[in-house]
């Protein structure tokens, strides 16, 4: 899971950018980038590992309105400082979350065409794809859409183009990516922590929806380039909530913080009697067989659900490894009720289980 967050604004766009990709930490990474426009030029700047080597690099003084960042998780290609988002390939530079699964295919077209890569990455084709069709259609979106259409497999992409310095755009499918609004400025990112030292307003975008997004102006457009209008949401929770809260890094403050939370889950259901935890399996009663299907530790918790539900709701439970249920044949009907469990949402094969 990488971390993605775009910020379009007045004040300090690196700056918010950089401490943006710090809340996003939780999420892990392997290398951190950024892109933005100084004095109408493109700069990137990227490292390998933490973010502090990034920070070393980085002169925050530069003045600019628009501003990219990623933390990357490698897929496609070493954990390297080229293979580093973000990429640039003809006027395009993009930061992406995901896989693109046809990218092979998508690059032995693009050489064709005469594209040279320098990374190993599935997202310098993605850049090159959207590029290579803004060449025909001479429109951003359009080039943004048909390129998208083109990709098979999963991707939130956040993407400045040379020719439109003063907008960020946004697409996503199957991975995720927030749009979230300020007094001062617009951002994208990949989960609300990111976000949330300046705004707790944001929008969700459906699979293949655009966004165009200035200083001002948040612009959403469906999978025909018509434009749609969506609702805004408030998060709740605090900046210390989804912050590290003290803790060296995120596993230290989960691990230190498992009494609190599955005290404060469970009483939401159980008040010390045996009754109230059978009331409280009791909306489960209409399905006749229940299957849980999960990856690593979220597949183990499901077995700590399979042995509560089948001793206080009375249904046998299956538990299956999502990767295998996505695949094979499985026998359900009305009565059965499939409970997915991931710990990010964002594990790819409970995904496409589901
Ligand atoms: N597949 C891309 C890469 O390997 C993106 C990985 C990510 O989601 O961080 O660069």
């Amino acid at each position: 899971m990488c971390g993605i967050i775009g910020y379009i604004g007045k004040t300090n766009c690196i700056k918010k950018v950089i401490e943006g990709l710090e809340a996003l930490e939780y999420r892990g990474y392997d290398s951190a980038g950024i892109a933005y426009i100084h004095n109408n030029k493109l700069v990137i700047k990227k490292e390998k590992g933490k973010i502090e080597n990034l920070k070393r690099i980085i002169n925050y003084e530069s003045t600019t309105n628009i501003c990219i960042g990623h933390t990357r998780w490698a897929t496609h290609g070493k954990a390297n400082k080229t293979n580093a988002h973000p990429h640039n390939v003809g006027k395009f530079t993009i930061v992406h979350n995901g896989i693109i699964e046809n990218y092979m295919e998508l690059k032995n077209d693009l050489i064709k065409h005469g594209y040279i890569f320098k990374s190993d990455t599935d997202t310098e084709i993605a850049c090159a794809t959207i590029d290579y069709y803004y060449q025909s259609e001479k429109d951003i979106l359009k080039a943004i859409l048909k390129a998208s259409n083109k990709f098979t497999g999963s991707f939130a992409i956040g993407l400045i183009c040379e020719d439109d310095q003063n907008t960020l755009y946004a697409i996503r499918k199957s991975s995720p990516l927030i749009v979230a609004t300020s007094t001062d400025g617009n951002f994208i990112a990949s989960d609300v922590p990111a976000i949330l030292k300046w705004t707790n307003k944001y929008y969700l975008m459906n699979d293949l929806e655009i966004c165009q997004i200035t200083n001002d102006n948040i612009t959403f457009y469906d999978n025909n380039l018509k434009r749609i209008t969506k609702d805004l949401k408030t998060f709740e929770a605090t900046f210390s909530d989804t912050s590290k809260n003290g803790y060296e890094h995120f596993m230290l403050k989960e691990i230190n913080e498992q009494d609190v939370v599955i005290t404060n889950t469970i009483n939401n259901y159980y008040d010390g009697t045996k009754k109230s935890l059978i009331n409280s399996f009791g909306f489960m009663n209409i399905f006749k067989s229940i299957h849980i299907v999960a990856c690593g530790s979220a597949y183990h918790a499901g077995y700590i659900g399979k042995y509560l539900i089948e001793s206080y709701a009375a249904i046998p439970v299956t538990v299956e490894v999502a990767s295998e249920y996505r695949y094979k044949n499985s026998f359900y009907n009305k009565n059965t009720l499939v409970i997915l469990v991931s710990q990010s949402g964002e594990t790819a094969d409970t995904l496409a289980a589901l």
